[in-house]
């Protein structure tokens, strides 16, 4: 899909909003699909506060200390720790990895748990 700024209503709150351009080519270099925003930017933001499930993609994860960070579609950065990854699923995530997640608000702040694979067809 070629880039170019398209107007797009926002679900929640009824505002107009510009997906532009860099916006699509920011997604699409974290590895997001580029699909029309359902959300403006601000319901985006706190629609990523609720618990989910969401979608994000890995920034690192660190096998040997347990922990790492998902890069959501706003662009912010969630932690999440090795027990916080789905039963079942192998501890071990390369960078760029397409997973889902819950949000767990912690004393420490918003952690993401239920870490799961996307598995790609
Ligand atoms: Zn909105």
């Amino acid at each position: 899909m070629p880039y170019r700024d398209t107007w797009a209503t926002c679900e929640k709150c009824g505002k107009q909003f510009i997906f532009t351009v860099e916006e699509q080519r920011r997604l699409s270099e974290l590895g997001f699909e580029i699909t029309l925003p359902t959300l403006c930017p601000d319901c985006q933001k706190k629609a990523e506060r609720a618990p989910g499930p969401h979608e994000g993609i890995i920034k690192w994860y660190d096998v040997e200390r347990g922990y790492g960070f998902i890069i959501q579609r706003s662009g912010n950065e969630i932690f999440f720790h090795r027990t916080g990854i789905a039963p079942g699923e192998t501890p071990d995530f390369p960078d760029g990895t397409r997973v889902t997640y819950l949000v767990e608000q912690t004393r420490r702040g918003p952690q993401a748990v239920d870490v799961a694979r996307i598995n790609e067809t």
